[in-house]
């Protein structure tokens, strides 16, 4: 059985226990207890965030609880989606990785400026 170091807990363990993107080094029990990693923390250990996330921001736009006037960056997005387990990439008008939470912020006086992502 092949089994593979996990880059955060530094425990072997099988592959089956790896999220299947080819070059995940964390294993799923890290990557659930570690859910507020930047996002150029999950780019660099190849995490990648969930479609439902997305979604969830998808259907508050359909709902027109969320409007791109309010998030100019995301005015576009390109959505990268890995079919086998519904991993995805979310990346904003210029090509850059943005979390969920990032494409969820609208401006309001409360919130001015966007979360760190
Ligand atoms: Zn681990």
């Amino acid at each position: 059985m092949s089994v593979k170091e996990c880059m955060r807990c530094k425990t072997k363990k099988p592959l089956e226990e790896f999220p299947p993107h080819v070059l995940s080094a964390v294993c799923r029990e890290c990557l659930n207890e570690n859910p507020k990693l930047s996002t150029a923390e999950r780019e660099r250990m190849n995490l990648w965030d969930k479609l439902e996330d997305f979604l969830t921001v998808y259907n508050r736009m359909k709902n027109r609880e969320w409007s791109w006037a309010n998030n100019m960056s995301c005015k576009y997005v390109s959505l990268h989606v890995d079919m086998r387990d519904g991993g995805c990439i979310i990346a904003d008008r210029d090509g850059k990785r943005i979390g969920p939470n990032r494409l969820a912020w609208q401006y309001s006086d409360e919130t001015p400026k966007p979360p760190n992502d």
